[in-house]
């Protein structure tokens, strides 16, 4: 298989996650999540987090020298040589802009696109595992161990999925993170995916995407 370095957009809850997960995969390269990484940090207590943790909290962007020295230091590892998919990075111009400069080459970037008003209803029955990072949602993708994560550990609801913080990221992504498709499609990279509401069926269009 070709190698693939691809850049997942979309607004918060669109699924990027859930797609990174299954081309991670398929194509057995490391999905690579920015927001994951930083709640990480948030949990085990480092400067980084305490740092990140106002920002987010209030729906914000964490800072982009914070966000680009995080990636520039895992795209160093070995794991990336042959493909990597990034999940919420780049999410503002000059992430874009840094990663370029970095050098990195970009094979796709696929946008996955939701309309606001059914990611409010999704983000509400999203649920994650604060052990071992797990994704669920309670109406589109239970947990086959109901309020618990298969590994045991009690699901949760992170707290930037609150409403109103939701809506504050819904904000913040088309006013700073969406201008990033024009960065793409004036290369000629950009493809666009609608989010079904089944994830199998996103999940068919994103492959068709991915070979087409
Ligand atoms: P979602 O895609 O559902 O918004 P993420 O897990 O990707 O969730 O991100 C959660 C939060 O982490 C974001 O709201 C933001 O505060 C922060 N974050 C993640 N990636 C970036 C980034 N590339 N630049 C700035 N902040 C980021
Ligand atoms: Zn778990």
């Amino acid at each position: 298989m070709r190698s693939l370095k691809l850049i997942l957009l979309g607004a918060p809850g669109a699924g990027k996650g859930t797609q990174a997960e299954i081309i991670s995969g398929k194509y057995n390269i490391p999905a690579i999540s920015t927001g994951a990484i930083i709640r990480e940090a948030i949990q085990s207590g480092t400067e980084m987090g305490k740092n990140a943790k106002s920002y987010i909290d209030a729906g914000a962007l964490v800072p982009d020298e914070v966000v680009i020295g995080i990636i520039r230091e895992r795209l160093a590892k070995e794991d990336c040589v042959n493909g990597f998919i990034l999940d919420g990075f780049p999410r503002t111009v000059p992430q874009a802009e840094a990663l370029e400069a970095m050098g990195v080459e970009i094979t796709e970037v696929l946008s996955i696109e939701v309309p606001d008003e059914k990611i409010l209803t999704r983000m509400a029955g999203r649920r994650v595992c604060p052990k071992c990072g797990a994704t669920f949602h309670t109406e589109f993708k239970p947990s086959p161990a109901g309020e618990n994560c298969p590994c045991g550990e009690k699901l949760t609801r992170r707290s930037d999925d609150d409403p109103e913080v939701v809506a504050a990221r819904l904000e913040t992504y088309h006013a700073v993170t969406e201008p990033i498709k024009e960065f793409y499609a004036g290369k000629g990279m950009l493809k666009i995916v609608e989010g079904q509401d089944k994830l199998e069926d996103t999940t068919a269009l994103v492959a068709a995407a991915l070979e087409g």
